[in-house]
């Protein structure tokens, strides 16, 4: 930690706005790094991606330089050498890394970088709130959107609103829950950052493709089953967007060429194999399996180009008429792709919790994990119908 209390507030949390202001004014580009004069930042960016591989949750502090230019710029590079590598069980695995680093080192800030945080890059309704009640020291308010928006990931009784003292609409909470609160809206924040990079891996210099070279090598193998896993999640965890286009194809409703495009990005960028993506459409009346494998496999990097479509962003979705009921059902997500994340992240805490309760009352702890997969089901089971024209 010494070098974190050394380091300024945007080298320590490099997805700031202000920390991808300061970088910009340096002019570094990705031809900068053909020169060795940089070689650091590489060598970071690399310990960053094979830390958050190896370590994920439980990443610490340990690799942190004491440059602020390599450890701001080294961020960005990440993120560019792992849409370069294309492994979206790893972007996963990095977000979730960067935000559990950033959350280890918020534990240490005072008041005024985690309200400055929470505020301006999130958005969050938060008071200082110096209260003891039962013994606990409460520091702060949160408005109750805010705070239903992060604990109703959470499972253990303690942030269930009923156990919360709620006044005038705020619920009081430690730092440490903040921070705790704060953590996913950094993982979500990181993954858009990524999100909005992929599919577009720029031509790397020759360094920065032999780190890339020298990271596929060294990744470890089936490190990245994560968090999310591989498990695909059902119509249940997606979007009410992409569930009402869904809804529309079975009912057998004309849809428009956007609506399917961002049906089938959408599926592709939660994991889903374009045979699977193709069988949702397989019974439309005017399927055509040549035309709608083409799009399909265009959409998911396999033809032309070979970039793969990121999924429209929610504000693409509202001029395009898609958004339901102007998101309000949605928690302030950017991208359907976040509200999917945060749907898998309850639904698989759920699914941990029936089979941890089943182990406690004696049963078999496995096939409570069967029974909640198969109530989440999956779509390309379901959803038959369609093409993607
Ligand atoms: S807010 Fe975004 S995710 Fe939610 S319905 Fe609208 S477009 Fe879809």
């Amino acid at each position: 930690m010494e070098t974190a209390r050394r380091l300024s507030i945007r080298a320590k949390y490099p997805f700031l706005p202000e920390s991808r202001e300061y970088l910009a004014k340096h002019g570094l580009t990705i031809e900068s790094f053909a020169d060795p004069v940089y070689s650091r930042i590489v060598e970071r960016a690399k310990a960053r991606i094979l830390d958050a591989a190896n370590y994920g949750d439980n990443i610490g502090p340990w690799n942190l330089s004491d440059d602020e230019l390599v450890e701001l710029a080294s961020f960005p590079l990440s993120i560019v050498m792992i849409t370069s590598i294309g492994d979206r069980r790893l972007a996963r695995r990095f977000a979730l890394a960067e935000s559990s680093l950033a959350v280890k080192l918020l534990e240490g800030e005072g008041e005024e970088v985690v309200l400055k945080i929470a505020r301006e890059v999130f958005g969050m309704d938060v008071r200082v709130e110096k209260r003891t009640i039962s013994g606990i020291e409460y520091d702060y308010s949160l408005g109750l959107k805010d705070y239903l928006r992060g604990a109703l990931l959470f499972n253990k009784p303690e942030w269930k609103l009923v156990n919360r003292i709620v006044e005038r609409g705020r619920v009081l909470v430690t730092s440490h829950e903040l921070i705790r609160l704060m953590k996913d809206r950094i993982m979500d924040y990181v993954l858009e950052l990524i999100d909005r990079a992929w599919g577009k891996p720029p031509k790397l210099p020759k360094p920065l493709e032999d780190a890339v070279k020298e990271l596929r090598e060294n990744l470890p193998k089936n490190l990245i089953e994560i968090e999310l896993g591989s498990e695909l999640g059902g119509p249940e965890t997606w979007p009410p967007c992409m569930r009402a286009i869904r809804e529309r194809l079975l009912s057998g409703e004309n849809v428009s060429h956007f609506a399917n495009f961002a049906l089938a990005s959408f599926l592709i960028n939660i994991g889903m194999k374009p045979e699977e993506v193709l069988s949702l459409y397989a019974n439309r009346p005017d399927f055509d399996a040549r035309i709608a494998r083409y799009q399909v496999e265009h959409i998911a990097g396999l033809r032309g180009s070979r970039t793969r479509y990121t999924t429209p962003s929610c504000s693409t979705m509202r001029t395009n008429g898609l958004c339901v009921k102007g998101g309000e059902l949605c928690g302030g997500v950017r991208n359907p792709l976040t509200y999917y994340r945060r749907a898998m992240r309850r639904k698989l805490k759920l699914d941990k919790d029936k089979a941890e309760v089943g182990r406690e009352r004696g049963e078999a702890g496995g096939e409570a994990m069967r029974e909640a997969r198969d109530e989440g089901g999956n779509a390309a089971a379901e959803g038959q119908s369609n093409n993607t024209r």
